[in-house]
């Protein structure tokens, strides 16, 4: 039985958890834990809803990598064809070293750096999505040193409510991203001015874990009111670049599919008279969250008069979405616990932190040893993870129907104080 918003997730008729039909509980036992476990089928799966949406219309699919960025998860998206949309030049480099091809990635973010402005121009990026005047006016400097044109997108906030936790909004007036929409026409028109830049699009971002289409439609409506006022200035504009942030079912989350938001998208443009125009979009979660589970080990369970603790061997340092978000996300046993009652317990790891947890008030039959799968966990897990109280990370295994593969060998603890030096 298939897990609901989870294709590749199955649980057996022996109540076995598996994914592409590997046992998460024996991969445990393989290769340790902590462990992210992926599916790449499911990777596949969720961009191929995409690509059938945009199929015969010109696009580009950037995949925004900072939900995800193993070189095997990039691999497999460039292969695929798909672009990327980055936040940095560490992004650039890893990118690129897993086989993207430039001319497909946006550059996204509000701090660039000349020295990731350089950089950028030099491997021929396919656009800069500026976010300020600022950024504007550097780029124009950076290019026009190295000789060279700047592809540029201007990202407008289109003051729209995406509807979603304040923390991962991101087109509303107060949030410091992208240029507000009564500024775009004379930023647009700066930016025409400058003979190092090169106008080629428009963009918005409007934030993450979006679960209706309207804030979409919302957002490309008033991107569309812009394009046709830059459009008369005689600013011609190649692309319309919506962003990411489609959202995923973490419990009861009914999201629109991609398909049905990409078409609806593209209907909207056709509509109004812009189908010649290039769509792009830039998924993360929705491409990688639902392909990845966490898996730990129970060490230990701590009944309290209040509170039951079941401490587990993976903690915030691992995932950080519980603790700083306050997100949800399934905790499954992976195998039947055999004699074990079920009882509520909060599911926390062993860092020094009252905000160390992953789970709250969770009905678990569960047992020292046994290990548990935290689901959805292929967006911002291993990517936003760190090593706080000096925790190794965790490794990574890429499933590829039979093939296991090692993504991302386990952290050793060595490694964490390689760079650091002790007085003479
Ligand atoms: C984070 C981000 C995305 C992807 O967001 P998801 O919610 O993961 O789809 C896309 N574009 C930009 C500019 C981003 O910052």
């Amino acid at each position: 039985m298939t897990l609901p918003g989870h294709p590749h997730l199955a649980r057996d008729a022996q109540g076995e958890l598996r994914l592409e039909g590997h046992s998460l509980a024996d991969l445990a036992r393989r290769h340790g834990t902590p462990l992210y476990v992926y599916s790449r089928a499911a990777m596949l799966d969720a961009l191929a809803g995409y690509q059938r949406a945009l199929e015969g219309l010109p696009h580009l699919i950037c995949y925004a990598m900072k939900a995800n960025s193993n070189l095997a998860v990039l691999q497999t998206f460039a292969r695929a064809g798909c672009g990327f949309d980055i936040v940095s030049g560490g992004e650039l480099e890893r990118v690129l070293a897993a086989g993207a091809e430039p001319s497909k990635i946006v550059f996204s973010g509000v701090g660039k750096t000349a020295a990731e402005m350089r950089r950028a121009l030099e491997v021929g990026v396919h656009c800069f999505n500026v976010e300020s005047l600022g950024e504007l006016e550097r780029l124009a400097e950076v290019a026009a040193a190295m000789g060279r044109r700047a592809p540029v997108s201007l990202r407008v906030n289109p003051d729209v409510d995406a509807g979603t936790h304040p923390y991962i909004s991101t087109g509303l007036k107060d949030n410091k991203f992208g240029i507000p929409h009564d500024e775009a026409l004379a930023a647009y028109r700066r930016a025409a001015a400058l003979p190092s830049l090169q106008v080629i699009g428009i963009d918005c971002h409007i934030g993450s874990q979006i679960t209706q289409l309207e804030p979409y439609l919302d957002a490309l409506g008033r991107l569309l009111d812009l394009v046709e006022a830059v459009e008369a200035e005689g600013i011609a504009l190649a692309h319309v670049d919506v962003g990411g942030g489609l959202g995923i079912t973490y419990t009861d989350e009914a999201p629109p599919a991609p398909e049905t938001l990409v078409r609806a998208l593209a209907e909207l443009m056709r509509a109004r008279g812009h189908g010649h125009r290039e769509l792009i979009v830039e998924p993360g979660r929705s491409l990688v969250g639902n392909a990845g589970v966490l898996l730990a080990e129970v060490q230990y369970l701590k009944p309290g008069e209040t509170k039951n603790f079941c401490i587990v061997d993976a903690a915030m340092n691992d995932l950080v979405r519980p603790a700083m978000y306050e997100a949800w996300m399934a905790i499954e046993p992976c195998r039947p616990s055999a004699g074990t009652a079920a009882a509520t317990w909060d599911v926390v790891g062993p860092v020094c932190e009252s905000g160390d947890w992953l789970g709250r008030d969770r009905r678990l039959a569960v047992a020292p040893g046994d290990i548990v799968a935290v689901l959805s966990a292929g967006a911002y897990g291993m990517a936003m993870a760190g090593n706080y109280n000096s925790r190794p990370r965790a490794a990574e295994i890429m499933l590829d129907g039979d093939a296991v593969h090692v993504v991302r060998e386990r952290e050793d603890a060595r490694a964490l104080f390689a760079l650091e030096r002790l007085l003479d």
